[in-house]
């Protein structure tokens, strides 16, 4: 069976704090940072390294500032990018 494991990518600058993907994260492995960005807010982080590459925070996410990917077998492949909510967004799920 194929080995597959998750990581994400932030856009710190993007985000605002809402901390709808730490909700979101089943794995618990994001968390507010302590400092700020750009426009003021306490950005997310990723505080373990045990993303499964579920997409739930990239999906939730309503500024877009996350990028999934995920490893299958150490080849890398980008599986969630939502560059806006008001635009369209591309999804690759499981084969
Ligand atoms: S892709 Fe899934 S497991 Fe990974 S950080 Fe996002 S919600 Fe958590
Ligand atoms: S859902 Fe997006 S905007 Fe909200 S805290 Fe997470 S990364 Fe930041």
């Amino acid at each position: 069976m194929a080995k597959v494991k998750g990581d994400i990518i932030i856009d710190i600058e993007k985000c605002k704090g809402c901390e709808l993907c730490i909700e979101a994260c089943p794995q618990d492995s994001l968390a507010r940072s302590k400092q700020v960005n750009n426009k003021g807010y306490l950005y997310i982080v990723k505080i373990e390294d045990n993303c499964t590459g579920c997409t739930n925070c990239a999906l939730v996410c309503p500024e877009g500032a996350i990028t999934v990917y995920r490893k299958i077998d150490k080849k890398k492949e980008l599986v969630t990018r939502v560059s806006n909510v008001t635009s369209d967004m591309t999804i690759k799920v499981d084969k």
